[in-house]
């Protein structure tokens, strides 16, 4: 049974990690350095945004999800790209926030402009929120992300708790040999600030194909050097469907979370779909095909027919992803049009 939608409001972003759209100056270098090749799109940018015709409106999201939660998804996601680049995205959030059926709303950002949005996100009906943060060093957060954000990001993790977004998730993808120094401070950062931290391995989905396997910290490694400093206890998962092997850190209501699809894929347990800012269905990451959604709600179709149409996804959905494997193929969709 699918429970969770991940909707991409929108495919652009104001940043440029290293690990989704590796288009600075310093990615080519990191890459270039490292494998003596830089990053496709840093010789040659295809990538183009979306033409704004082609994303779906308030109002088609409003619909989709509907009819989603008629089919029993509980928790929404607003997602991109950098979903707070979308205008007015409050308004989408009062829409979504008053679906019946939907019992969680969250948000996931870089957390750059959440500053000027927080309030505004809250009073319309967002529960919950997650940040990325890959590091807690101002020089490696630029080298990382291309933008000087590091003190706007720490200041939205505690407007978002201020503001009772609990719990406040951060997430970090860690590249070995651009942060993986930073695993145990990351781990105290969230010990201190009470939050639920997830580590995320670096997956092949970036917009440069630039990912390689060497550059993958394995999620065990990490537990075993957390595990050398703090007793950790695990976190029985609320869902069967959980993808954070999750583990509390002594005192307080701090929580590591290990995200592993490479070196340990969850997919059998996998409850997720995705809508892609363009009005595209993936049920996986790691699809090769998607499904054409939009073309249904500007054709006029019939509730029934997109209903339809979601179970017909549904039962497709891929066993598992293949990465590892020789025939594994990066699909032509990064992160940042996926949604993560
Ligand atoms: N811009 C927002 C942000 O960065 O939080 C939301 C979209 S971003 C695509 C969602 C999540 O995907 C982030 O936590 C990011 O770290 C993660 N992500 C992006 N590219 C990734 C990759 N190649 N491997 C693993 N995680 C990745
Ligand atoms: Fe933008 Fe998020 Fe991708 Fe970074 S991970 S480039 S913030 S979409």
């Amino acid at each position: 049974m699918l429970q969770d939608l991940r909707v991409s409001v929108t495919d652009r972003c104001n940043f440029r990690c290293l690990y989704c759209l590796p288009e600075t100056e310093e990615a080519a270098n990191f890459y270039q350095n490292r494998f003596g090749q830089p990053p496709a799109s840093a010789a040659r940018i295809t990538r183009q945004w979306q033409h704004h015709d082609r994303i779906l409106t308030f109002e088609e999201i409003e619909r989709v999800v509907t009819l989603a939660a008629g089919l029993g998804i509980e928790k929404v996601r607003l997602t991109g790209g950098e979903p707070l680049l979308r205008q007015q995205l409050e308004k989408l959030v009062e829409k979504i926030a008053r679906i019946p059926g939907i019992r969680d709303l969250a948000l996931t950002s870089n957390g750059f402009f959440f500053p000027r949005k927080a309030t505004a996100l809250r009073d319309a009906g967002l529960r919950r929120v997650s940040f990325s943060l890959d590091s807690l060093d101002s020089a490696n957060f630029k080298k990382i992300t291309g933008r000087d954000g590091l003190e706007l990001v720490l200041e939205s993790i505690d407007l978002a708790r201020e503001l009772g977004l609990q719990p406040v998730k951060v997430n970090a993808v860690m590249i070995r040999g651009i942060n993986d120094h930073e695993i145990e401070s990351l781990a105290e950062f969230a010990l201190r600030k009470n939050l639920v931290f997830r580590f995320i391995e670096f997956m092949p989905l970036d917009s440069g194909r630039a990912w390689h396997r060497e550059l993958v910290v394995p999620g065990r490694e990490i537990l075993q050097r957390l595990q050398a400093r703090y007793a950790l206890q695990p976190v029985a998962g609320r869902h069967a469907s959980e993808t954070a092997q999750r583990w509390a850190l002594p005192g307080g209501q701090a929580e590591i979370g290990i995200i592993a699809p490479v070196s340990e894929p969850f997919c059998g347990h996998c409850n997720r779909l995705r809508l892609t800012a363009d009005g595209k269905i993936r049920a996986c990451l790691f699809s090769m095909a998607e499904h054409d959604l939009r073309g249904l709600l500007r054709a006029g179709a019939a509730d029934e027919a997109i209903r339809d149409f979601l179970r017909e996804v549904v039962w497709q959905k891929e066993a598992r992803h293949h990465i590892g494997e020789a025939e594994f193929v990066q699909p032509a969709r990064t992160m940042s049009c996926i949604g993560g």
